[in-house]
């Protein structure tokens, strides 16, 4: 990039030390937690920003947009940079778009709703929230570090899914603001369904700069650790547990043997060859949880108060895809992938691929509600990488038996598995982002010359 855009930059935001050129900080910042697939590996390493601009406010994200608008650059948005299918890394180069500044809790509405920037850590939300008798209704394991906007951005549930689903789910996301990429950058908002166009996709069609996110009335936690020495009998418990509409939980998930070896720091909860579920559960109820676990043949091995995010051992990051950064960490061959087995047919279908693949997939359950107010066992299974060809043949089998996969080693919104099949994604991209200048090579079915022949972009 030419070191007249830097200047321009420098000068359109009157502030040298939020325009970051640093080649060391700006390949750090355009880099996120990919590498969890070997595929994805090869695809973007290497990859980098020519700049980073930390903006404060929408006016100066829309001043910023206006000049690369009209110069052909290209920017990607960056929350916190924890998500997992390389959705924060530039393709193109162009500017990274750090929100990390903008990060002000503007309200908590008496009736449960937090008003924010999108920079707001998710952790801190949570806290605050908690403080005045709310808490998110969903939220992944990365809570600390990940940020609100790269959630609306790129992420889509964990923690508290099982009572509240996923976050496109239930009118959680109550409404946005987004700044587009147009000659003249506009603010628009997108409420109730109209959430949907923006949401998920990857920072390509919009800069979300303001979020209503609606909470639930905080829960007194306990977190408890079962133990089972068969997994048929830990998933029947759980599957016990998550759909039992009488209990209030917020986590229900269950390890297959060898995964909990992998938990180095709770080892002492994770007896040799035992199949673990691990619970958050409402205090009130945890009496009663652990006698039921005991009548069903299960041992035990932790459970306590629940006091925030600072709690030792804090159960959730074992959890959602921080199960696979522990397996990682013990032996770099692991990935994993996204699925959604069908209820009914659940255990067949993992026996047929175990049958198939053998100790190459391992299970990890995540109870989950669908948007039909059904739980359902969702799974981040562990796989034991050898080939490209072996993982497709992998995916390829679970849909073939009905088992959902959200492919987490694309690098595109569609190749994902959460894309809009009404196309609402694709639609706002045509209006928004005519050139296709946010984050380019993300949204592959559209196309800057086919917007620019039907000639408008409104
Ligand atoms: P980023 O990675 O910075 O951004 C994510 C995407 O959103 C990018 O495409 C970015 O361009 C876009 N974006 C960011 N900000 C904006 C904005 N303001 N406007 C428009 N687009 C924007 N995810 C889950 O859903 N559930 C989990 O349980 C979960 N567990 C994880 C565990 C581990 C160990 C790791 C590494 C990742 C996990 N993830 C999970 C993925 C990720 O942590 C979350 O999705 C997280 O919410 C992403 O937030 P972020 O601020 O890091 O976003």
């Amino acid at each position: 990039m030419s070191l007249d855009h830097v200047s321009a930059i420098v000068s359109i935001l009157g502030d040298a030390s939020r325009v970051l050129t640093h080649p060391q900080v700006v390949e750090r910042l355009s880099r996120d937690f990919y590498w969890y697939s070997p595929v994805l590996r090869k695809q973007l390493d290497g990859k980098v920003a020519d700049l980073v601009v930390q903006p404060t406010d929408a006016a100066e994200i829309q001043n910023v947009l206006r000049y690369c608008q009209r110069e052909d650059v290209s920017v990607t948005v960056r929350g916190a940079g924890t998500g997992n299918y390389g959705q924060a890394v530039p393709l193109q180069g162009g500017v990274v778009l750090d929100l990390a500044r903008m990060d002000r809790i503007e309200s908590i509405t008496p009736d449960g709703v937090a008003v924010c920037q999108p920079g707001v850590r998710l952790g801190m939300l949570e806290t605050e929230a908690r403080k005045v008798g709310w808490e998110l209704r969903c939220y992944p394991s990365t809570i600390v570090k990940a940020s609100v906007g790269g959630f609306l951005g790129g992420g889509s549930g964990g923690i508290g899914s099982v009572a509240h689903g996923g976050l496109r789910d239930f009118n959680t996301v109550r409404a946005l603001e987004a700044v587009t990429m147009e000659a003249e950058p506009r603010i628009v908002l997108h409420k109730g369904d109209a959430v949907h166009d923006i949401l998920h996709a990857w920072g390509t069609n919009g800069v979300i700069t303001r979020i209503w996110l609606a909470l639930t009335p905080a829960v007194e936690w306990s977190q408890c650790v079962v133990g089972f020495d068969r997994f048929d009998a830990a998933f029947d418990f759980s599957e016990r547990i998550a759909t039992d509409p009488s209990l209030t939980k917020r986590l229900v998930t269950t390890f297959e043997w060898p995964i909990p070896s992998f938990f180095t720091p709770v080892k002492q909860y994770a007896p040799q060859g035992k199949h673990l579920i691990f619970f958050l559960i409402s205090s009130q109820q945890l009496a009663l949880l652990e006698e039921a676990a005991q009548d069903a043949g299960g041992e035990i091995t932790y459970s306590g108060a629940y006091s925030g995010l600072r709690t030792l051992p804090l159960l959730s990051d074992y959890t959602w895809n921080h199960t696979t950064l522990w397996a990682l960490k013990s032996d770099p061959a692991y990935t994993y992938l996204q699925c959604g087995f069908d209820p009914a047919t659940v255990r067949d279908q993992m026996r047929q691929l175990r049958d198939r693949f053998g100790q190459e997939i391992l299970f990890h359950m995540e109870f989950m509600k669908n948007g039909s107010g059904q739980v359902i066992p969702g799974a981040i299974p562990l796989v034991y990488y050898t080939t490209e060809e072996r993982l497709n043949e992998m995916i390829a089998f679970c849909r073939d038996s009905g088992v959902f996969v959200a492919n987490p080693h694309v690098n595109n919104v569609e190749g994902g598995g959460r894309y809009r099949a009404d196309n609402v994604q694709l639609l706002a991209k045509q209006r928004y982002d005519p050139k296709g200048l946010l984050n380019p090579g993300k949204m592959i079915t559209f196309r800057a010359e086919e917007v620019a022949a039907t000639g408008s972009s409104r």
